[in-house]
């Protein structure tokens, strides 16, 4: 299936038997266990951002 690739923001595949992320436009290729540690970092960081930007205002 489609989803989005987190380093790209293109679309990448997800394996139909969630084993494997693959993006062709970046080249990023990792588990699905990966992907998903992957985008929780990410999120994690994002909402530093938010937390910070209320503290400020
Ligand atoms: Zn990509």
């Amino acid at each position: 299936m489609k989803i989005i690739c987190p380093d790209c923001k293109k679309i990448a595949f997800l394996a139909d038997d969630f084993t494997l992320v693959k993006c062709s436009h970046c080249s990023l290729e990792m588990s699905y266990g990966e992907y998903v540690k992957y985008i929780a970092y990410k999120d994690a960081r994002y909402s530093d951002i938010l937390s910070d930007y209320k503290k400020n205002t």
